[in-house]
Formats: C-alpha cells, sequence, structure tokens
C-alpha cells in the first residue's frame, strides 16, 4: 500500500464524467490558460481571525470567501487543484497538438488516444456495440461454475472484471520477492459502509442507486421489469460482497492484510470459484503461493456463488461493464451516470468538459509516453537539482530529529537511523521510460483503446512475478500533482508535477518553499515512521524493529493523535455546519504524517537560513520568516467543498479535510505558538499536545 499525500482516488471511477456536448472534435473547446499560482498569497489571509483561536480560517478565510467550487468539481483546493488544472491544460496542449500533428511515433501513439476520446460522435454512433463481446461472454454464463470461466473471459478482453482484485506486488515479508496477491474488490459505490450504515442519510443513498441500476438497465434496452429485478440482484450481490469486505481502518494495520495461502489451501477457502481454471486462463505463469489479502471476502464470496440464480449473476457482470464504461457511451448514459455518481453522490453539478476527461485519461493509459514530452516543457534540470538539495535537508532534520526523541530508546534510535539511512528518493519522473510498443491505439475505438490498455497493464504487471524487483519503476505519471512513499520499497517519490509553485517556487524566500514542498517532503518520510509505515524496516520487510518497551511508547503517542482527531469534525466549508466527525483511527497514519512533516521541514529550514547567516525572525513584506513558513504551509490546503464530499472524504479518505491538516498540526507543533505571539491555553497552542515524531 502506499501512503499518498493526497487521496487519489480518483472520485468515483465512472463519475469522474465528461460533458457530451454536440462537439466531436478537438477545435470546439479550447480552454483557457490558468494563470501562475502565488505561493504566498497575502490577500487570502482573514485578518479579522486571531491566528491562535483558528489559523487556519486567518491563513486561507479570504481566499475560501471568494473561490466558491466551480460546477464541475466537488473539492477546490487553493494548491491541488489549481496547479492540477494549470498541468492538465499544459498536458492538454501537448495532446491536442499531438492529435492533429504528430511529430513522432510516440505523439501519434496517445495523439490517436486522446483523439478517440474526443470523438463523441462516433460514441454517440457506436451506441453500445462496442459492449457487445463482453455481453456475449456474460450471456454464456449458465452454471454458477461459469462465475470462474467469465472472470478469466472479462479479464482477457480487458473489459471489467469486478469481483476481486488479482495481481502481482511484492511480499510484505520479504520484499525482494514478487508474489503473486488477491483481494476484496466487487463494489459499485464509494465503500461498503454505503450498503452497510443504516441511517436515513445512507437508506436514502441506498434508494436511488437501485433506481440508477434500474434506469441504465432499461436504457441498454431491458424491460422495465426485467430492469427492477436485475438491479435488486446486483444490489443484493454487492451488499454480501460489502459485508464480507474488511473495513478501511482494519486493513490499515499490515498483518490484517497479510495471509499466505498455498494455492491448494486457497482452493479450499473457496469450493465453488475454481481458482486453478482461473489462474491458468489469465495466463500469469505458475506460482505455488500467494498472499489472500483478505481470507474472509473469498469466504464470503464462495457463499455468494452457491446461493445466487445465474441470471443473478449475469446481471451483475452486465451492471458492471454498462457501470465502468459510463463516460465513454451515448449521452443517455453518460447523463444517468453523472447523476447520481456525480450529483447524488458527490454534489457536482455540472459534468467536466470533455477534453479534461480525456487529457487524464490518455495520462492515465500512456502516462509515461506523453509525460516524456511534458518535462521537457515542464521540468528544467535545475529543479530537479534544487529538490535534491530540499530532500538532503529533510533527511538530515529527520535524522537530528531521531536523535533528540525523548521518549525512544538508544537502541531503537540506532535501528530508526539504519532504516532512514536505507530511505530512497525519486525526484521528478523515471530514469528510464516504459515502452507501449506493445499497446495498438486506434483513432476511432475509444473503448477498443481502454481495454487493450487494460490488458497491457496487466500483463505488464503480471509479468513481474517471480522477477527481481525493478526500484526505478514509478506508481505515479510525471504530471500528477502528488507523491508517495512506499513501505516495500522504502523510498520517497516526487512527481515533477508537484514540483511547482505553490509548493515549489525557486523565486521566493526559503520560508515558503520549506512550508510548501519542504513539508510534502517531511510528510513522505514521516511514513516510514507513522502507524503502518513504523512495522516495515529499512529493506521494506514487515519487521518489528523497535523494542517491546518502545513499541508500547509509541502506541500511546499514536493513540493520542487518533483520540485527538477523532474529536474534529468536518463540513462542507468553513464556518458550515458538521456533517461528520473524522475516524481518528483511519486517519492516523497521514495526521501522523502531517505532524512530523511540518515539524522536521521546521527544523531543515532553521538549518537552511542559519547557513546563510539569517534569522527565522527576519521580516520580509512584513511578516517574519517564520510566520511565512506556517501561512505557507495553511495556504496549501485552503479548500471548499460540497456537503456530500465531505461526508464520502470522512468515511474513505485517510487524509483529513483541510482545516484539520493545518490546525491539528499547527495545535501539535509549539513553535507555531511562539511564532505568532499565542498564549499557552488558547486552541493552537494548547498546555498538552500530541507528539510522535
Ligand atoms: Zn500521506
Amino acid at each position: 500500500m502506499k501512503h499518498l499525500f493526497l487521496d487519489s482516488v480518483l472520485l468515483l471511477a465512472a463519475a469522474s464524467a465528461l460533458a457530451q456536448s454536440a462537439s466531436t472534435g478537438v477545435d470546439n473547446e479550447r480552454p483557457a490558460p490558468p494563470a501562475k499560482i502565488r505561493s504566498f498569497d497575502p490577500t487570502a489571509i482573514d485578518k479579522t481571525a486571531d491566528p491562535c483561536t483558528d489559523f487556519y480560517q486567518y491563513a486561507c478565510g479570504n481566499w475560501i470567501k471568494n473561490n466558491p467550487i466551480p460546477s464541475d468539481q466537488t473539492r477546490w483546493v487553493r494548491s491541488f487543484s489549481l496547479l492540477q488544472e494549470r498541468n492538465r491544460y499544459l498536458l492538454w496542449q501537448e495532446l491536442d497538438a499531438a492529435a492533429k500533428d504528430p511529430k513522432t511515433p510516440l505523439q501519434r501513439q496517445y495523439g490517436d488516444f486522446y483523439a478517440a476520446c474526443m470523438n463523441t460522435g462516433l460514441v454517440e454512433k457506436n451506441g453500445l456495440a462496442p459492449l457487445e463481446s463482453a455481453f456475449r461472454q456474460i450471456a454464456g454464463l449458465d452454471s454458477p461454475q461459469k462465475v470462474t470461466t467469465v472472470m478469466s473471459e472479462l479479464e482477457a478482453e480487458g473489459a471489467p472484471a469486478p469481483l476481486f482484485n488479482f495481481g502481482v506486488t511484492q511480499d510484505e515479508k520479504d520484499s525482494s520477492r514478487q508474489i503473486a496477491q488477491i483481494s476484496q474488490a466487487g463494489l459499485s459505490m464509494p465503500d461498503r459502509d454505503y450498503y452497510l450504515v443504516d441511517n436515513p442519510h445512507f437508506q436514502e443513498i441506498r434508494k436511488q442507486y437501485v433506481e440508477h441500476v434500474t434506469k441504465m438497465f432499461a436504457l441498454a434496452g431491458d424491460s422495465p421489469a426485467k430492469a427492477a429485478k436485475e438491479a435488486a440482484a446486483v444490489m443484493e450481490i454487492e451488499t454480501a460482497l460489502a459485508k464480507a469486505s474488511t473495513s478501511r481502518t482494519d486493513l490499515r494495520q499490515p498483518e490484517n492484510h497479510y495471509h499466505i495461502y498455498t494455492v491448494p489451501d486457497f482452493q479450499k477457502l473457496e469450493p465453488d470459484f475454481d481458482f486453478r481454471v482461473y489462474f491458468a486462463d489469465v495466463k500469469i505463469g505458475s506460482f505455488d503461493s500467494l498472499n489472500v489479502a483478505t481470507p474472509n471476502f473469498f469466504k464470503g464470496l464462495n457463499e455468494l456463488i452457491a446461493q445466487q440464480p445465474v441470471d443473478a449473476w449475469q446481471a451483475y457482470f452486465r451492471w458492471h461493464v454498462i457501470h465502468s464504461n459510463a463516460s465513454n457511451l451515448p449521452k443517455a448514459f453518460f447523463d444517468e451516470n453523472f447523476a447520481f455518481f456525480g450529483k447524488t453522490l458527490a454534489g457536482q453539478q455540472a459534468p467536466q468538459p470533455r477534453w479534461k476527461e480525456c487529457t487524464a485519461l490518455t495520462d492515465r493509459a500512456l502516462g509515461e509516453a506523453v509525460g516524456q514530452d511534458w518535462v521537457k516543457q515542464n521540468f528544467p534540470p535545475s529543479a530537479k537539482q534544487s529538490m535534491d538539495e530540499l530532500v538532503s535537508s529533510l533527511d538530515k532534520a529527520l535524522g537530528d530529529d531521531i536523535k533528540t526523541l525523548p521518549w525512544m530508546s538508544e537502541n531503537t534510535k540506532k535501528a530508526a537511523e539504519e532504516k532512514l539511512a536505507l530511505y530512497r528518493n525519486k525526484i521528478g519522473y523515471p530514469e528510464k521510460w516504459r515502452s507501449y510498443a506493445g499497446l495498438k491505439v486506434e483513432r476511432t475505438d475509444l473503448i477498443g483503446n481502454v481495454e487493450r490498455s487494460t490488458v497491457f497493464e496487466r500483463e505488464w504487471n503480471y509479468g513481474h512475478l517471480g522477477k527481481p524487483v525493478n526500484e526505478k519503476e514509478w506508481g505515479m505519471t510525471p504530471p500528477t500533482v502528488n507523491a508517495y512513499y512506499d513501505p516495500s520499497m522504502n523510498d520517497i517519490n516526487f512527481p515533477a508535477g508537484i514540483l511547482q509553485p505553490p509548493f515549489f517556487d525557486p523565486s521566493i524566500d526559503p520560508a515558503v518553499n520549506y512550508g510548501g514542498i519542504g513539508v510534502v517532503i517531511g510528510h513522505e518520510m514521516t511514513h516510514g515512521f507513522d502507524d503502518q509505515g513504523s512495522k516495515y524496516d529499512g529493506k521494506g520487510n514487515l519487521r518489528e524493529w523497535q523494542t517491546e518497551g518502545d513499541r508500547k511508547q509509541f502506541t500511546e503517542r499514536t493513540d493520542c493523535v487518533a483520540d485527538e482527531y477523532s474529536g474534529f469534525e468536518t463540513a462542507a466549508a468553513h464556518g458550515d455546519a458538521p456533517v461528520q466527525k473524522l475516524n481518528g483511527k483511519l486517519t492516523l497514519g497521514e495526521n501522523t504524517a502531517d505532524n512530523g512533516g511540518l515539524r522536521i521541514a521546521y527544523m531543515a529550514l532553521l538549518d537552511a537560513l542559519a547557513s546563510q547567516g539569517k534569522s527565522i525572525n527576519e521580516k520580509i513584506d512584513g511578516y517574519t520568516e517564520a510566520k511565512r513558513y506556517f501561512i505557507g504551509f495553511a495556504q496549501v490546503w485552503c479548500q471548499n467543498q460540497t456537503e456530500q464530499e465531505a461526508r464520502r472524504r470522512a468515511l474513505i479518505d485517510p487524509h483529513s479535510p483541510g482545516k484539520w491538516r493545518v490546525n491539528g498540526s499547527v495545535q501539535n507543533f509549539d513553535e507555531f505558538g511562539k511564532a505568532f505571539g499565542c498564549t499557552q491555553g488558547q486552541p493552537m497552542y494548547p498546555v498538552h499536545a500530541c507528539r510522535v515524531w
């Protein structure tokens, strides 16, 4: 599991909806270039707010007031959303040019992929024809045993095979090995809670979901009675899968998703699904054992296969084929999909313009092809060099922090330093680009392109089985505005996309850069030592390296953070009525990383200023460097979101909302209270604070 800086779970796969206007070509929608984003914005500050009472309101208040959520978004974050829009625009320029006049074979490949996506006239004309082949496979499901066959047939075509996730990953206890892994899946709504929580809010959502599924079947040509029966079957199967699923919070514990089974033992768990046939059909190659991340789910699935009639399974698979492709089907499907997954579930008012979605789709399918040209334009070698320097200064600060930790024994400190010394940093983009030579792209076949890309990615993943680990591979494409820590690799990764203003700005004073990208780097580094990351050693193996006493101390401290954040509530916008409490256990790793990141980036800033003979109390434009650091940090998180999005994120997002990423972090760091002259006991400068790192 990778630890991201920002939740990158796509909103709701099919809800990332496309505006299907009558336009059929690239020319009709020419977006305007977005402005450069300011790294430190005094106009965002609400000077009427007291920073010691509510720092988020102080740093972001005016921005929040003046920046309502655009109609095609569910959340609008000052840094991420603006930079994402900007990067997407720059990428679009490249795709648009490549679609019209490709100069290289690679440009022809991604230009054609993009052009096929933009051709909504053809989408309309094709109707459901591109799904016929998948529908035929599903129609052949005439006994429960055939569930196995249908899953592998759908996979072979690149159609959605929804029941579970299967692929190759590093062995958590021996990170040098790449093994097969299987885990729970199969739902359409964002989380098991949407199926299971018994309150009026979720009851209403479930009712509307069933209505939506019914409408989609009717659009596909089924009679109203048949469509209603199929929708009921989909709901029944998905609800049973939700019940068998492990919660997100429980899955945070690595030991809860690590269960090595031999293939015969796993087959015993699931006698009614013939995995030997499935494994052979998907052509992954032979293996003797695998990680069954969620054994209870597979027990539940087996019961379900035995219980459900054949036509219920047909409905379930057909639904997933329609649902997953909804954005690439005719307008009637698109609109109905948006109405439920965009509007009802996320509160989005209008679909995104098609160019945005096609740009994102092309980036997902051909990221390292598109990225090669993108970084040439947008990531100069000087940026990489500055990042290298920043990362080593944060690395030193975390090392110093470990040395002086009041609660940790000397032996464990030594082990922690060893782990830190083994961190690997990846900055900007891969040293060696992936080849897409085997991926056939056709300018007139959108769904075919998506399916071939799915097969291409899966075969690429399967190709890792039993092979040595390639440390140079990336899990994000270069234009992505995000970063991650991977505990099995023990590496931190910063795509070129996030190394731009407002995170990283070569033209601004160091305090603001340390508050921006410095805290991001510190955040990713701290993940190696959060509630999950701390269970892996420097080689990326799940192994206890703390003494028993230190682990106890560590847990007391993380419990403090979990309890603290469980007391926070989320709302649509600052000042709105709260809609949900945060889940301090679900967000523990991210909160720990936020707290650690803020502390060690500050220490690194002190070092940087000292080396230049400067002081943290020097003023620029009326703000001390210390204040600029904290304001720069907070302004990354200024945000507005819809009420639906606030609820959804409280359930599924391991990150806290912007307000608490800011206020939760500063109130646990006494340098903040000192910088703003707060009195101890005020909300942002409490007498008792939590501290892990
Ligand atoms: Zn994170």
